[in-house]
């Protein structure tokens, strides 16, 4: 068994440089899921402390503690912030296993992750080069890329730091402020973000970090007349309110919304590294994953052998709490799981067949659902359709390339698929056939920092990760120059 340290009882939000108390003095209690017992508190954050915030970003932007600076020296803040998280690896870890649920050692690796998005894009920050457009002797023309000001940054629970980080670094380093509004339910690896900033030595308000309700202070941080820019990672519903704010004060925004994506079986896929890494891509933070293996889609001849061979690994699983690195972590909240299994059973009411799982694990304390896998699932039922964001995968066949690819295609959403063949030729050709922002070949998560990601349909717009992402966080500047000399003609 892993050891536990203790977690400071008592969090506060990061505004201008300073660790301070919400504007009424409230907190939000937090509870570790694989207990269901009080963890700690957090000052909550309340709608004037979102102005506070963003009055503290705006004051750092104009004051141009960032966009000023050489780009080398913006570089050397991040690579500064990069070394102050792997510093804190241990409490980072500590702080996101208790409050999230994940598995300690995900939880640890998510320091060693952030660093890396700090490094990569320091590395970019001083080659954000423009260009040289030709209109003539008698003209100069080049582009630049530009900060946009002040980014207001809106995460979710399941990745709290890594997707801080992800639009933080490159934030950062096109010389943009932020304020991140931390998920309620599991903001501690997200404040200690704030603590590596301040021994980064980051100038005062050029990142904030706020934990409170998202209907009150996300609404009146995306709302506020001092932010230029909006990057929602989070769900269709919650992206669709804050595009409709970010579209009453025409400000650009990054919406990294769901999925539900699909792999697809071919039949001379090596079965046993498939089923391997289905178990990795469905059940990885007990499925609480945007980009989670949701649906299996199998060649009939191979469907038997393969699902035989998933519910003899599934079987060797461990549930357990996240600080014993147990294979299937809790869900984040009883609410979760509730509705989780509420998925289940009116799939399994909608004719689904329950291979194994389905339900809430027994005897444990928290929030525990077991590793669940449903066959005979129709394309139309909802379990087939909708994001669930728990441990249940669906399986289901195909006959010809073509239909693999027109049921992998078959949802509002478009975030990532995989394809899993020994035959280049078929895995590049379904790869150009399905509608994803990313698409996997013989490994579901292939990638990393370096690689863009972001959805397609439902599943939102913009990229992060990778030299692309950068481009949501600059606008081009075109300066046009008539030149006077005397000895041009034209
Ligand atoms: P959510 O939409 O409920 O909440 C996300 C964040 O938005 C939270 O911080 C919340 O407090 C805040 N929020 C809620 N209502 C708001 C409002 N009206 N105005 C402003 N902010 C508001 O999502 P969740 O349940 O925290 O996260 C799960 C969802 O996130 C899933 O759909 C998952 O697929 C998605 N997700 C997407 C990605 C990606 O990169 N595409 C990554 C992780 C998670």
């Amino acid at each position: 068994m892993m050891s536990q340290q203790a977690i400071r009882p008592f969090w506060k939000n990061f505004i201008g440089g300073r660790w301070v108390e919400g504007a009424r003095g409230r907190r939000i209690a937090l509870e570790d899921p694989a207990t269901a017992e009080p963890l700690a508190e957090i000052a909550r954050a309340e709608v004037e402390d979102a102005d506070r915030a963003v009055q503290a970003a705006r004051h750092a932007f104009d004051a141009d503690v960032l966009r000023a600076i050489k780009p080398e020296r913006r570089a050397a803040m991040l690579f500064r912030i990069a070394d102050a998280l792997e510093a804190l690896a241990e409490q980072i870890g500590q702080a996101e296993c208790l409050d999230n649920g994940k598995r300690i050692s995900d939880a640890r690796a998510q320091a060693g992750e952030s660093a890396r998005y700090f490094r990569y894009y320091g590395g970019i920050a001083d080659k954000l080069e423009g260009r040289s457009i030709p209109l003539g002797e008698a003209y100069v023309d080049y582009t630049m890329h530009e900060p946009y000001g002040v980014s207001a940054q809106v995460v979710p629970w399941n990745y709290p730091l890594q997707l801080a980080v992800r639009s933080v670094s490159c934030a950062l380093a096109a010389g943009n402020t932020v304020v991140v509004k931390s998920p309620v339910l599991c903001p501690l690896s997200v404040c200690l973000l704030g603590e590596a900033c301040q021994r980064a030595e980051v100038p005062d308000g050029a990142v904030n970090i706020l934990c409170g309700s998202g209907a009150e202070v996300g609404t009146a941080l995306v709302a506020h007349p001092g932010v230029d820019h909006v990057v929602f990672t989070g769900s269709v519903p919650t992206g669709r309110a804050i595009l409709r704010l970010a579209a009453e004060r025409v400000i650009p925004s990054v919406m990294e919304l769901g999925g539900k994506s699909a792999g697809v079986v071919y039949p001379d896929a090596d079965l046993d590294a498939v089923a391997d890494d289905v178990i990795t891509g469905a059940f990885s933070n007990a499925g609480q994953l945007c980009s989670i293996l949701a649906r299996l889609i199998v060649h009939r001849r191979i469907f038997k052998d393969l699902s035989a061979r998933l519910v003899e690994r599934i079987a060797k699983l461990s549930v357990g709490p996240g600080i014993e690195d147990h294979d299937v972590t809790p869900l984040i909240s009883a609410a979760q799981r509730d509705k989780v299994e509420a998925f289940c059973r009116r799939a399994e009411a909608a004719g689904a067949d329950r291979v194994v799982g389905g339900r809430p694990a027994p005897d444990l304390p928290g929030h525990f659902f077991l590793p669940s896998v449903y066959a005979d699932v129709s394309p139309e039922m909802e379990i087939a359709k909708e994001e669930i964001f728990g441990p249940v995968l669906c399986l289901l066949r195909f006959e010809t390339p073509e239909e693999a690819v027109a049921l992998a295609n078959g949802t509002d959403y478009g975030l990532v698929a995989g394809v899993y063949t020994r035959d280049l030729n078929l895995a590049h050709w379904t790869a150009r056939q399905l509608v994803a922002g990313q698409v996997f070949v013989n490994q579901w998560f292939a990638g990393g920092v370096e690689t863009p990601f972001g959805g397609t349909r439902r599943s939102g717009f913009g990229r992060e990760k990778g030299q692309e992402a950068m481009l949501n966080y600059v606008q081009t500047k075109n300066v046009a120059i008539r030149l006077t000399d005397r000895q041009i003609r034209r």
